[in-house]
């Protein structure tokens, strides 16, 4: 199975990259985001718990994520691989992923990191306000928090997998089809 965390900076094109790797390696998405979106669109008890955190910028609290996304996982096993996608997003749940990986014998393969600048980010994200109708898109101090959060609670994930040598970056500016190239000459790799 091919299992790759997809990870980065709020806006530095993982959703974009995510279609892409899907559909060359038929692969499950599993976006924490747009699990949470669904639920809210849904009025489950779920999105009305993770709505008041999103709104703000925040993590939801680990056992609400870790907990929808062993679900997803338990429903794919016998498929060829997962992306995950703004998962894990603290060194917490990172190991609760490996181990809910382990039980059914699966091991991440790799994580590949999108580096894109503070400023670049901040633009993208406020050009996709216009279309996302997103509420943590819509304005700066929402924006200045989520980057916050990344900063804080979020980046120490990247060290968690070079610990275990599965940490490789690639420069998320750029055409999407020349990230897209970066990110597959990686994946030949593993
Ligand atoms: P972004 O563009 O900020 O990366 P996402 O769609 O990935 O957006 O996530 C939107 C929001 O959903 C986050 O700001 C957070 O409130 C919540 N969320 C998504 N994934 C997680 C996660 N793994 N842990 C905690 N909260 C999460």
């Amino acid at each position: 199975m091919l299992n790759i965390v997809l990870f980065g900076p709020p806006g530095a094109g993982k959703g974009t990259q995510s279609a892409k790797l899907i559909e060359s390696y038929q692969l499950v998405h599993i976006s924490t985001g747009d699990l949470f979106r669904k639920h809210l669109g849904e009025g489950t008890e779920l999105g009305k718990l993770a709505k008041s955190y999103m709104d703000a910028g925040n993590l939801v609290p680990d056992d609400v994520v870790i907990g929808m996304v062993e679900d997803k996982i338990k429903e794919h096993q016998e498929d060829k691989g997962f992306i995950f996608d703004g998962f894990p997003r603290t060194v917490n749940q990172a190991e609760a992923l490996d181990s809910m990986l382990g039980k059914y014998d699966l091991s991440i393969s790799g994580m590949i990191a999108l580096d894109v600048p503070t400023e670049e980010l901040k633009k993208r994200i406020k050009e996709r306000a216009k279309v996302s109708g997103r509420v943590d898109d819509q304005d700066d101090a929402k924006i200045d928090n989520r980057l916050r959060v990344y900063e804080q609670e979020t980046k120490p994930v990247a060290g968690y997998y070079q610990e275990s040598g599965k940490h490789k970056e690639v420069n998320g500016v750029g055409s999407v089809d020349d990230i897209f190239k970066q990110i597959t000459d990686i994946i030949a790799t593993y």
